[in-house]
């Protein structure tokens, strides 16, 4: 089964090596370089992504991390991962500075300040069965996306609609977004697949 990281400095580390196990990946948990040679792909978790940035320069993880994406590792970001992973960022602190695993432009807290979280049921391109109930939690959305990126998932209804909360490019997905917090394993089978390959 494939080695998969996932960035442990800050988040919801433990939810997506739960996640991982239950559908038969070996998670492992990455904060130093050597930790990450080792991975077949990283998942990057929710939490806060302006103290992510601070922990990756901190930790000397910034450019081993942006170099094994640029070399095709690949990735999935989760809320505050989609931030990591994107190659621009609205609404953030002027000394965030992210992976450019995604060539996509976010929004953070997107969703507005009143609406801290919500939850829809929504379709995810790639993904068989029913619609998926997201989790959003002071989400990201996704403003604009380069050329080679594929949108996966937009919000069906309410004030959000039309907006997309899931993306992939090459060997690299995100979501804005949270699968690691309800019982359903579709999306980390979908990352375990796409890292084995
Ligand atoms: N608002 C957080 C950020 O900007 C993301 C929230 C989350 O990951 N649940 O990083």
């Amino acid at each position: 089964s494939p080695r998969i990281g996932v960035l442990a400095l800050q988040g919801d580390v433990r939810e997506h090596l739960h996640a991982l196990a239950e559908v038969g990946a070996d998670g492992v948990t990455v904060r130093r370089r050597a930790e990450l040679d080792e991975v077949d792909g990283l998942i990057i978790p929710g939490g806060e992504s302006t103290t992510m940035s601070r922990l990756l320069g901190v930790l000397d993880l910034h450019e081993p991390l942006r170099e094994r994406l640029s070399a095709g590792m690949p990735a999935y970001g989760s809320c505050a991962g989609m931030i990591m992973l994107a190659t621009s960022v609205l609404d953030t602190r002027p000394d965030m500075r992210t992976l450019d695993g995604l060539d996509i432009t976010v929004r953070r807290n997107a969703f507005g300040r009143q609406v801290e979280s919500f939850e829809t049921d929504l379709e995810v391109e790639g993904v068989p069965g029913p619609p998926m109930r997201a989790v959003f939690i002071r989400a990201p959305w996704v403003e604009q996306v380069g050329p080679g990126v594929e949108v996966l998932a937009t919000v069906p209804d309410g004030p959000a609609e039309g907006r997309v909360v899931a993306v992939r490019q090459g060997q690299v997905i995100a979501t804005s977004f949270h699968p690691e917090v309800t019982g359903d394993r579709r999306m980390h089978q979908y990352f375990t697949d796409l890292v084995a390959g």
